[in-house]
């Protein structure tokens, strides 16, 4: 099956890194079509997947208004017909992202390909703006043959946003011996960063208000001395504000020397293996959470924040921690715990480590989407009078 993968971003996000897992088993027949330059793409072609850049002037934020997101529509129309053209050549479109299901949506009527939609955001409000949550909901409705749901929390989202279509939960699969090998080099790297007598807690994520680091920052005040947090991660989408305001409040409260921020890195598994427990600290549900399943992978014990996809991720007391998004005291109490009991921490890293093995290996994720796209390929396909039925029904 010859597959156009779409995705709007350059940048290098959990969406982006699923795509690259699963568009590779399909190197050889299909194009990965991106709206935006930067790393991405330089990831997928070493990891030999054809790649293209389509870059596109507008941006529909998450604040835009309906005027906006029709006068954005209009400015897509190049891209779309471009990418229509492109998805003749191909069997199937697969939209990542929710700007890659709005030009996908238009071009699969214009090329009569079928689309397949794979959510991994939670479309509700903390996430988007009542009016996109509506072009996400009407599109997918009319023009998605299947919807990947990254999780059993995104398919909820999206089904009480009014989301119809036949929608499939797969969670991201993982490639596991990557996290297995590098318990080695833990002494090294924690010398390398002097912080070998240190409890280090770490937190891998974007910088970004609903991505908690500010939380994390506050329950070091309930730890003891010797805990540091190292914040692995860059400000990806213009967070630049919320940066200034996390070292505003490192300075405030005399953190300077218990905080690193290393930026963003692609040796993930490495650094988890040289912390002693991760958290997770988003203050909004959270769709999926690979950084939970990759500690859980490493066999680093975890604390989640109890909202979304983590929940079906962690089982408090079991293979992890949940505590209540936002709550920095509670958090504090896991990470004391977890440097107090480091015995019964291991134990339940180790049940965690089993656990995922068994839940999140990338052969069965490919297995599951490649019987899903198998399926959807036989189905109706979308036409233009899908476009005429959609206009007016969404707004
Ligand atoms: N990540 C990374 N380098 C970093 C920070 C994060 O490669 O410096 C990866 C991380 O390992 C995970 C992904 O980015 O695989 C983030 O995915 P997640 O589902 O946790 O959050 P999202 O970015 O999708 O909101």
């Amino acid at each position: 099956m010859k597959i156009l993968f779409l995705d709007q971003s350059g940048k290098v996000g959990g969406a982006e890194l699923s795509l690259l897992d699963i568009a590779r088993p399909y190197r050889d027949h299909c194009l990965v079509c991106l709206f935006a330059e930067g790393p991405f793409r330089t990831l997928l072609e070493q990891a030999q997947i054809p790649t293209c850049v389509l870059a596109t002037p507008i941006a529909v934020q998450k604040d835009s208004s309906v005027v906006k997101g029709l006068s954005s529509i209009g400015h897509l129309m190049p891209l779309v017909i471009k990418v229509a053209q492109l998805s003749r050549e191909f069997d199937l479109i697969y939209a990542n992202t929710p700007k890659a299901l709005v030009v996908g949506a238009i071009a699969s009527a214009l090329s009569q390909r079928p689309l397949v939609y794979h959510l991994h955001d939670i479309v509700s409000q903390e996430h988007f703006s009542a009016i996109n949550q509506r072009l996400i909901i009407s599109l997918a409705n009319t023009f998605a043959v299947a919807v990947i749901a990254n999780s059993q929390a995104t398919k909820a989202a999206f089904q009480q946003a009014g989301g119809r279509s036949p929608t499939e939960v797969v969670y991201n699969g993982f490639d596991i011996a990557a996290y297995q090998q590098v318990r080695h080099d833990r002494s090294t790297l924690r010398q390398q960063l002097g912080l070998e007598s240190r409890f280090i807690v770490g937190h891998f994520s974007r910088l970004s208000p609903w991505k908690g680091q500010h939380i994390l920052i506050e329950a070091l005040k309930h730890c003891s001395e010797n805990v540091t947090a190292l914040f692995v991660g860059d400000a990806l989408f213009g967070e630049q504000k919320y940066v200034e305001q996390l070292h505003q409040q490192i300075e405030q409260e005399g953190l300077q020397h218990r905080v690193r921020f290393l930026g963003f890195r692609s040796d993930v598994p490495q650094l988890m293996a040289a912390c002693d427990v991760v958290a997770h600290t988003s203050t909004a549900p959270e769709p999926f959470g690979r950084v939970i399943v990759e500690t859980m992978l490493g066999g680093i014990p975890v604390i989640a924040a109890a909202a979304g996809g983590a929940i079906e991720l962690v089982e408090p007391g079991k293979t992890g921690w949940l505590t209540p998004p936002g709550d920095p005291v509670k958090l504090a109490t896991c990470i004391n715990h977890c440097q107090k009991y480091p015995h019964h921490s291991q134990e339940i890293a180790r049940n965690a480590q089993a656990d995922a093995i068994q839940r999140f290996d990338l052969a069965a994720t490919n297995e599951q989407i490649a019987q899903c796209l198998q399926q959807v390929s036989q189905t109706s396909r979308v036409t233009f009078s899908n476009v005429l039925r959609w206009f007016p029904a969404c707004w």
